[in-house]
Order: C-alpha cells, then sequence, then structure tokens
C-alpha cells in the first residue's frame, strides 16, 4: 500500500494515524463488539465520544462556558441559511464581508431573510486582498456582522477582526484549528468538518449562549440552535460517524501540541510553497502577499499550455489533487493540518524540476 500526498481542498486529507485508529476500532469499538457506526447514538459509549470530543475542542480553542458548540448537519452551506433564519430575529438586516466566492454565497442566502448590507468588497479587484478595516461600512443596527476569514477558493484569509459592538460570525471551515484565535471575540464559528477536522457530513458550530435566544419556535426543530443547544446535538439521529472521526483528529492535535504548534508548522509549509512561486519564473500567485492564505494556495502557470502536463506529471509523483477549483482552474494546493510538511516539501521539489524541465 503506498499513500499519496493529497492536495484536495474538501473531502480533503486526514491524519494517517487517525486513519490508522479508526481502523483499529472499526470492528470492535472499544469491546463493544461492534463499530460507531453500529451504536445507538443515545448509548452511553455514543454520548461519552460526543462529550469527548466537545471536551477536546473547547481545551484546543480555549473555549469557556459562555460558549455551546453543536454539531449541526447540512453542511457549511446549510448554515449559510440557518445562520439568518436564527440570528436575524428582532432585526431587519444583517451585515457581511464579500471577500470572495463563498461568501457571495453566504451574502445570496441571507438575501432570502432580509436585507444584506454588503460592508466592503473585493470583488473589484478579483478578490485578490482583503479590504481594509478603514474601508467596512459596518451598519451597527443590523444583526450580527459575517465573514469567511479564509476564501477557500480564492486562497485569500485574514486573520485581525474589527472594532464593532455586532455578534461577528466567522465561517471558518477552511481555516478552524489552523492557527490560534481568541473564541470570546466571535458571536459565532462555523465550519465544515471535512476541510480541517474530519469527514464531511458534520458542522462544527460554537455559539455564545445570549444569541441562542434568537432563535424561534417557528424554525425548523432541526435548524433551531436553541433546541439544538438544549438536546446536546441530538434531537435526532447525529452523524456519529463524523463526530467520532472529529474526535479522533482532536485527540491527534491534542498530542502534537495543540493549535499554537500546529499554527507554527503552517506557517512554515505555507512559506516554503509561497517562497517557491515567487521565485519561478513559471509559477505565479495573484493574492496580495499580507492577505495570502495558509491554507490555500491558488497559483497559476506562465504558460497555460503546460498545465495539462504539470497535473499530468505530478498526479504520476503521487501529488494527487492540484487542479484549481473549476469555477477559476489554474493549480491549488490545500495544505491543513493533516498535511506534513514532507508533503510541501515533496511539491516543491516537484515544481522546481517541473520549471527546469519545461521552463
Ligand atoms: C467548503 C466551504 C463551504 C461549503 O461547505 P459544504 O459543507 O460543502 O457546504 C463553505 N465555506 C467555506 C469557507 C468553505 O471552504
Amino acid at each position: 500500500m503506498s499513500r499519496v500526498y493529497n492536495f484536495c481542498s474538501g473531502p480533503a486529507a486526514l491524519p494517517e494515524e487517525v486513519l490508522l485508529k479508526a481502523q483499529k476500532e472499526m470492528l470492535d469499538w472499544h469491546g463493544m463488539g461492534m463499530s460507531v457506526m453500529e451504536m445507538s447514538h443515545r448509548s452511553d459509549e455514543f454520548v461519552s465520544i460526543l462529550h469527548s470530543a466537545k471536551a477536546r475542542l473547547s481545551r484546543l480553542l480555549n473555549i469557556n462556558d459562555d460558549y455551546e458548540i453543536l454539531f449541526v448537519q447540512g453542511g457549511a452551506s446549510s448554515l449559510f441559511a440557518q445562520i439568518p433564519a436564527n440570528l436575524m430575529t428582532g432585526f431587519s438586516s444583517s451585515s457581511y464581508l464579500d471577500t470572495g466566492v463563498w461568501s457571495t454565497k453566504a451574502i445570496k442566502e441571507a438575501g432570502k431573510y432580509g436585507a444584506v448590507s454588503v460592508v466592503a468588497s473585493s470583488k473589484g479587484d478579483n478578490y485578490s486582498h482583503v479590504p481594509q478595516f478603514s474601508d467596512w461600512k459596518i451598519d451597527e443596527s443590523s444583526a450580527y456582522l459575517h465573514i469567511t476569514p479564509n476564501e477557500t477558493i480564492g486562497g485569500v484569509e485574514f486573520a485581525d477582526l474589527p472594532e464593532t459592538n455586532l455578534p461577528i460570525v466567522a465561517d471558518l471551515s477552511s481555516t478552524i484549528l489552523s492557527r490560534q484565535i481568541d473564541v470570546s471575540r466571535y458571536g459565532m464559528i462555523y465550519a465544515g468538518a471535512q476541510k480541517n477536522v474530519g469527514p464531511a457530513g458534520v458542522v462544527i458550530c460554537i455559539v455564545r449562549k445570549d444569541l441562542l435566544s434568537r432563535s424561534q419556535g417557528s424554525l425548523p426543530t432541526t435548524w433551531n440552535f436553541a433546541n439544538l443547544a438544549a438536546n446536546d446535538s441530538m434531537i435526532n439521529t447525529p452523524p456519529t460517524f463524523a463526530i467520532y472521526l472529529a474526535d479522533l483528529v482532536f485527540e491527534w492535535l491534542e498530542q502534537r501540541g495543540g493549535v499554537a504548534a500546529m499554527e507554527a508548522i503552517n506557517i512554515e509549509k505555507a512559506e516554503l510553497l509561497y517562497r517557491t512561486i515567487d521565485e519561478s519564473a513559471l509559477y505565479s500567485n495573484h493574492v496580495d502577499v499580507a492577505s495570502r492564505s495558509r491554507m490555500n494556495i491558488p497559483f497559476i502557470l506562465a504558460d497555460e499550455s503546460l498545465e495539462k502536463a504539470f497535473l499530468e506529471e505530478s498526479e504520476a509523483a503521487g501529488l494527487k489533487t492540484l487542479a484549481g477549483h473549476r469555477s477559476v482552474g489554474g493549480m491549488r494546493a490545500s495544505i491543513y493540518n493533516a498535511m506534513p510538511i514532507e508533503g510541501v516539501q515533496a511539491l516543491v521539489d516537484f515544481m522546481k524540476s517541473f520549471e527546469k524541465r519545461y521552463g
């Protein structure tokens, strides 16, 4: 068996240690004589897994008692609708920052629930930078401010938060647990698991408890954040296997020194790849240096006709899924927590050798 380096943006590579542990526990989880997939979600054993996942995530991100952790289904895209549906109660508008494809989709869904005030947009320069705070026009009377701190397709990332009295709602799907954050500065954080946490099927939500009072009884039962919180994310059957895998990934992160240690490695990985791109005549990345993502690194080839050869040869070298998103083309390397630095080094070595041969 040989494992490749998988640069897919999501579902993405998982840590090998986690896959091996899941394999070991597959037929007989902790002497239960069955796999986690086959257990009742109401069993003490599964509830212990769910509580372990919550406790580990709380430790990893330093989440205090003002927050609830929810496991929600439907993907981050469903949250685009669930968030305005829950949080707009008593307000006529919501505020959104537009930094690319994913914020645009979130804005479109929010528009179905009320007026959306776009505080700033980088659409005019093809989403190659994050607008300066001084250019954000935040409507302080709106329900919340939504941001997308890492645009997975455009490769644009930012970490600082603006000064505002609004609860900040952040889509951290492709950046959660990759860098340190101060959770207490957010009203709500959500992240589809399939990028940096585990398999598809669950969205990690961290919601400040005072916001739960906005969730109205008229909402669909399974969409209601207050209801999910009151029922330990088990109004109905939760995605049990995805939550179990997330718990194993959280355990793996704790064993490796937590988020601070991951962040240091992630900085090193991103610098290695950007340096290779910047020093080359063949490859380029169009994002402003200050707004470059550490997780998703798009790049193009000066000669587009070489793309096919690049993809075929990289694939043959065990470097998989480097094609850019279908909407933008080019290449993209997603280098989440589970991508070891050896994988980035292998990619960089390949890129240099390719450039020597074709450049
Ligand atoms: C992948 C992604 C989504 C969509 O996730 P789904 O689970 O497929 O709905 C939303 N936001 C960001 C930032 C993403 O990277």
